[in-house]
């Protein structure tokens, strides 16, 4: 575990203090004062199109990183190009140690039927902790409606166990917030949001959502299991 770049009696003022601040105001402090330490991990859901397009509107220059796991949709790796042509972004790729192939021959064949947990660790949360190990803040874009895991996140948290501050300027914003930044400022988004997709992961683990059902439920439908690891309670 790293050494996190704050006191918890800093960080303790300081997520007080930013609990207030919009989602610019926070982004803005964040990419000042962990400059060159600071990481964006994008999945290329609506979350990531709005933060992209924020710190393109606020200048701010911090590292963005893709967790790819080789197996994300058509449409997200569209989407990530379409980002990349508007706003001219340099996008760092993070991958598993080994391809979908090789991992079917060292761990057998479709993993994340039988053991979706040791398959997202290879593929997501490995792969998060060598794209975090240099930095001092991760800004992701997770919000509190997305879950009842999340309901407690806030605008500047800590992930004490990979020593890093976590930035979530987006975190109290609804729906309704994200739908109309990405209206209000024509950003680019995964179309798959259109077609019943609230939350887009990996292909395999990933299916739309009926009318009624939770938004999460259209992630690892077959199985109790409702995160991916990259998020610690
Ligand atoms: Fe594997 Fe599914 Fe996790 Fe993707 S979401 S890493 S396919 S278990």
């Amino acid at each position: 575990m790293s050494t996190l770049a704050v006191s918890r009696h800093d960080f303790r003022i300081l997520s007080e203090e930013m609990e207030d601040r919009s989602a610019e105001d926070v982004l803005a402090w964040a990419a000042e004062r962990f400059a060159g330490r600071i990481v964006l991990t994008c999945s290329w859901q609506m979350q990531s199109s709005v933060l992209v397009d924020m710190l393109d509107r606020i200048g701010a220059e911090v590292r963005i990183v893709e967790l790819d796991t080789g197996l994300l949709f058509p449409e997200t790796y569209e989407t990530r190009d379409r980002l990349i042509a508007r706003y001219g972004l340099e996008v760092e790729r993070v991958e598993p140690e080994q391809t979908v192939a090789e991992q079917a021959l060292s761990e057998g064949d479709e993993l994340w039927r039988r053991d979706p947990d040791r398959c997202c660790a290879l593929r997501k949360v490995a792969p998060l902790q060598r794209a975090l190990v240099g930095m001092d803040a991760w800004i992701t874009g997770i919000r509190r409606v997305q879950s009842p895991g999340r309901l407690t996140a806030r605008k500047v948290d800590l992930d004490e166990s990979r020593g890093v501050v976590k930035i979530q300027p987006l975190v109290d914003w609804s729906d309704e917030d994200v739908v109309g930044y990405l209206y209000a400022h024509d950003v680019p988004y995964n179309p798959l949001h259109d077609r019943g997709f609230p939350s887009i992961g990996c292909v395999p683990c990933t299916r739309a959502v009926q009318e009624g059902e939770d938004r999460r439920a259209g992630r690892w439908a077959a199985s109790g299991k409702t995160e991916c690891g990259l998020h610690l309670p």
